[in-house]
């Protein structure tokens, strides 16, 4: 156990390589904003100007595909921050994700047939918002182009082509569909609209799911907000600026993944990665002669051990006397002579890089909080990392608050910036329904105002309605 703590030093990050990394990303953040050339980070502005007032009312469609689970809903908005939904959750298969676009569009053309069918909703004209959770370039609420894909998917024939008109081209093979296409979005996006629905102080969408993302509302224009998607898995793949932090266990995971040297802070987060890393972390540790490879010898497979086992693990204490979840988890890997000191050394590994995610997260969750500013702000965050590790939120909690207050030192502003994190109630199906009953406004020209002109890169569509 000795052993295993000095050999996984290196995933330990301080207080100070946070702040640094917080800082590093807030200037590229700056950069990406104003379209300099040469920019490391891509951003994406959403064309959301507004969030919900509260009081808005309708039904609505959902669809919601973020790289795991794909899913169909049905909400209600009843005024009164109030909403209702049904959802169903359809699978696509391995060969849907590497398939053709054609084909990943229309099944999901016919899993939303069927839903409005069961429902009784044929022939009825419905708005839709679809929740795409994949890097896009937006160009209005409707329209989105697939920049590349992440995670699990790479479908041919998607990337650099709109994602609403693919869909709108698979819905119309149904004549009983009377679907609008009305708004695309992410599901960080979604989360913040969800949230700001109940808590009119929400401002930042964060997501650690099967990949990870983080948005929020940024001040232009004087006194007008945009949601601006910071696509965050990708910081660090441009310049390698976080290569100070990355281990040989996330080099070896990066070589053996489907999109190598891209998503390289997404490839340290989120819930896709992280049983990984562990894995990679126990058979190095094991070819070192440090863990017994007659005990961790299952851990060879490649994908033997999940993100879930890591909750498990973690339900443990680490000074445990019996371990008790970290033994089901052995056993369930068929293996039964794991000692007191096995469990412990595993449970080491878990918590160590389950707790360097939540600290990367929230060095770019405090560096925002800096840049916003502001009084009081409420964060929605959403993603079965989030929902199901035992110690995430508290984790991310703790380390935003210590490391928000190390910016003031550099700032002669004495505003005591307060956060909340809050868990988001299915922010994928209704930010999509609030987004796509959220009045429409005109889209961009390609005229821009003075005002605007420091965020360069902003086609801001609110300059356009007053030009
Ligand atoms: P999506 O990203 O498709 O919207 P989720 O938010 O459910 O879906 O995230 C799925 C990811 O969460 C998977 O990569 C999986 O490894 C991880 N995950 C699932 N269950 C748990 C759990 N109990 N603890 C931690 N991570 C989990
Ligand atoms: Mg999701």
């Amino acid at each position: 156990m000795q052993h295993v703590k000095q050999a996984t030093n290196e995933l330990v990050l301080s207080d100070q390589q946070l702040l640094f990394i917080g800082k590093t990303f807030a200037h590229q953040l700056d950069f990406a904003l104003n379209g300099c050339a040469g920019q490391t980070l891509q951003v994406f502005p959403t064309f959301i100007d507004q969030i919900p007032q509260g009081t808005e009312r309708g039904h609505f469609l959902a669809l919601d595909l973020g790289g795991t689970n794909f899913r169909v809903l049905y909400i209600r908005l009843e005024g009164d921050r109030q909403s209702w939904l049904i959802n169903q959750t359809y699978s696509v298969s391995q060969q849907l994700m590497k398939g053709r676009g054609e084909d990943l569009f229309d099944y999901i053309a016919s899993c939303l047939f069927n839903f409005v069918k069961e429902n009784g909703l044929l022939n009825i004209k419905l708005k839709l918002g679809f929740t795409f959770s994949f890097p896009c370039k937006q160009t209005s609420r409707n329209q989105a182009v697939l920049t590349h894909w992440t995670k699990n998917f790479q479908v041919s024939g998607v990337v650099s082509r709109d994602i609403g008109e693919m869909l709108k081209c698979s819905i119309a093979k149904y004549e009983n569909l009377d679907i609008e296409v009305a708004a695309i979005l992410n599901d960080t996006t979604g989360t913040l609209i969800s949230c700001a629905y109940q808590e009119p102080d929400c401002r930042m969408g964060v997501i650690i799911g099967t990949g990870v993302n983080i948005c929020y509302m940024e001040s232009h224009c004087l006194d007008k907000e945009m949601i601006i998607n910071t696509e965050i898995g990708a910081f660090g793949s441009a310049n390698h600026c976080l290569d100070f932090i990355r281990t040989r266990w996330d080099k070896q995971l990066d070589e053996g993944s489907l999109n190598v040297g891209q998503q390289l802070f997404e490839k340290m987060v989120s819930g896709m990665y992280l049983g990984e890393i562990v894995r990679t972390i126990v058979v190095d540790l094991m070819k070192a002669g440090i863990l017994s490879s007659q005990v961790f010898g299952a851990f060879t497979a490649r994908n033997s051990f999940t993100t879930s086992n890591i909750s498990c693990i973690e339900l443990d204490s680490p000074t445990s006397a019996s371990f008790t979840h970290t033994k089901s988890v052995f056993e369930s890997m068929q293996i039964s002579q794991a000692s007191v000191d096995d469990c412990a050394s595993l449970h080491l590994i878990c918590s160590r890089v389950s707790a360097r995610s939540a600290h990367l997260v929230s060095a770019v969750i405090a560096a925002l909080l800096n840049r916003m500013a502001r009084r009081q702000t409420v964060i929605g965050v959403d993603g079965s990392v989030y929902r199901c590790h035992p110690h995430y939120k508290t984790i991310v909690n703790d380390k935003v608050g210590t490391l928000l207050p190390l910016y003031d030192s550099d700032d002669n502003s004495a505003l005591v910036k307060h956060f909340r994190l809050m868990l988001s109630e299915d922010g994928s199906g209704r930010g999509a329904a609030l987004i796509a009953s959220l009045s429409a406004r005109p889209t961009y020209q390609g005229v821009q105002c003075e005002d605007c002109s420091r965020l360069g890169q902003i086609e801001c569509p609110t300059c356009v309605a007053t030009a």
